[in-house]
């Protein structure tokens, strides 16, 4: 079985091209059966960077998810969002995710501090000047306070630091093991993410290292191209799916109203 893609993004965050039905179409011509979209969600200040929707957005991208679904009603279609972690933002957290009936929440950790999103391609002068171990350290305590607040369903991208090629001097295995047994006391998932093939790390988020203990732990997993483009969905799934299962999957978790099944991958 073709697992559903679970990352997908829309214009309105304002660094992707497409609307949500063509994202669709474009999962149907690969035969996906299942996807979700999953932006990057609000914060209370429109200001607060230049890579999400506004809040008055909301409802509009309910609506385009919505038109996707009638334009193709052959295809699952779930309504998500990637929400950014911040510990001193739990409380909106706690708003977003009742102000519609979501099918799942993507909790991801960007910013390991107020003003630096480590993805960002316009802050990669940061890492120059930056204690990488330190970096990591600080992500890694973000993503297990995400993973232990039971807000998120899944958890995205769970070694995104690597993104520009910042490996860990230092080893982090056991950073990663504290992040999983968070995952798997609040039976929070983790996604296997194909965006980091097209970066330059050339690795899928997270390693197959990370994978390996997740799946000793009895993490459970999702799939997510973060396509920021249609034909960006579902990319690399094979490589993924096969990695999955090298690191001993069988199952990949799907979810509709927040409730979860686990399929046979
Ligand atoms: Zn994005
Ligand atoms: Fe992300
Ligand atoms: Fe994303
Ligand atoms: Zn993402």
């Amino acid at each position: 079985m073709m697992p559903a893609d679970y990352h997908m993004h829309t214009p309105l965050c304002r660094h992707a091209s497409g609307e949500p039905t063509e994202y669709a179409a474009h999962a149907v011509r690969l035969g996906l059966t299942e996807i979700g979209f999953s932006d990057h969600s609000p914060m209370p200040e429109d200001d607060f960077d230049d890579w999400r929707m506004r809040d008055s957005q909301l409802a509009e991208y309910v609506a385009k998810v919505e038109l996707a679904r009638k334009d193709h009603p052959q295809l699952g279609i779930r309504l998500a969002l990637e929400v950014d972690f911040l510990p001193d933002r739990v409380e909106w957290i706690r708003q977003l995710a009742s102000r519609h009936p979501w099918d799942y929440l993507i909790g991801a950790v960007h910013y390991v501090s107020g003003g630096w999103d480590i993805d960002s391609p316009f802050k990669r002068e940061l890492w120059e000047r930056c204690d990488v171990d330190a970096v990591w350290a600080e992500y890694f305590n973000r993503l297990t306070l995400a993973a232990r607040s039971g807000l998120f369903d899944i958890i995205g991208h769970a070694d995104l630091p690597k993104k520009f090629g910042h490996l860990p001097k230092r080893d982090i295995t056991p950073l990663v093991e504290t992040f999983l047994e968070a995952c798997k006391t609040t039976d929070t998932a983790i996604e296997l993410n194909t965006a980091g093939l097209r970066k330059d790390c050339r690795e899928i988020y997270p390693s197959r290292a990370i994978l390996e203990l997740a799946c000793a732990k009895g993490v459970a997993i999702t799939f997510g191209s973060d396509a920021h483009a249609p034909t960006e969905v579902g990319v690399d799934f094979a490589q993924a799916i096969r990695l999955a299962k090298e690191s001993g999957f069988t199952r990949t978790r799907q979810f509709v109203g927040r409730s979860k099944r686990d399929l046979v991958l």
